[in-house]
């Protein structure tokens, strides 16, 4: 289930235990009739929300040349901003503009404040084994995604906490916890389809990639329980010829276009299994 009817379901459900909301709404809101229906609007631009890992005080992983992952982040997310917006298809946000410190809850937030479809973290690794090179994928863990869920429903943490459009401090206990845990376990399968997705499409446009390349963390940026996310790793700083890739103009772009084929078939699979 895609997020957006994930998100009228859990609003359709959550109307049906409020008071007052129910058969007379339901007749206000009923459509017109044939001969005066306005044709139906186009579909909203997906809004892909990029996030470029690190900055400011944090450089992330530094190469073997002096590198700062902080930086080489940033030239491809605004790379893959440029791709995404030339098609017309989608808006485009960064958690961060410049580089600049954000925290990394601060930086899901974001994404929540503006109801982003897609949240997409770049990052480049580094290892004590020169030789490890190759890009992976990460979504959540199961682990991670309970103890966040947990988290999430506890009554200390649900005073802001929005899920599905709806405000948790409004909802008992167990409401809350129901809808945090169906907004997740929709999201979670919506990541891992994701991550798959960006596994085929790096690996088809020729990025070389890590053995078992999507695998699960308990990474905090991950943790939106209703807007699809995955991060990755775009290559090994502490790897001579990765560092030098990821540095290249040519191979940024080339990252940008492959990142863009997957957003765009992401968004196609979605449609896809909405009309089936
Ligand atoms: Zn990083």
């Amino acid at each position: 289930m895609s997020a957006l009817s994930r998100r009228d379901l859990l609003a359709a459900l959550s109307g049906l235990t409020v008071f007052g909301v129910g058969a007379a709404d339901a007749w206000a809101n009923a459509p017109a009739p044939k001969s005066v229906r306005k044709p139906a609007p186009l579909p909203r631009p997906k809004l892909v929300f990029l996030d470029p890992g690190h900055g400011g005080k944090d450089p992330g992983a530094q190469g073997v040349r002096g590198t700062q992952e902080k930086a080489v982040v940033m030239a491809i997310a605004r790379e893959l901003q440029k791709e995404l917006l030339a098609g017309g298809r989608y808006r485009v946000l960064l958690s961060r503009n410049t580089d600049n410190f954000v925290a990394l809850r601060e930086r899901v937030a974001r994404a929540q404040t503006v109801k982003a479809d897609l949240f997409l973290s770049l990052h480049a690794d580094a290892h004590p084994d020169p030789d490890v090179r190759g890009a992976s994928v990460y979504t959540l863990s199961e682990q991670a995604t309970d103890r966040e869920a947990a988290a999430l429903a506890a009554r200390e943490n649900r005073a802001d906490a929005v899920v599905a459009g709806m405000r948790l401090a409004d909802k008992p206990d167990n409401v809350a916890a129901a809808l945090v845990a169906m907004a997740q376990r929709g999201t979670v399968n919506d990541s891992r389809r994701l991550a798959d997705t960006i596994v085929q499409t790096l690996s088809r446009n020729g990025v070389r990639l890590l053995p078992r390349t999507h695998r699960q963390a308990g990474f905090a940026v991950l943790t939106s329980p209703d807007i699809p996310a995955a991060l990755v790793e775009l290559g090994y700083l502490s790897n001579p010829q990765d560092e030098k890739l990821l540095t290249v103009r040519q191979h940024q772009i080339a990252l940008a276009r492959a990142l863009r084929g997957s957003v765009d078939a992401h968004f196609a699979a979605a449609a896809a299994t909405r009309k089936a």
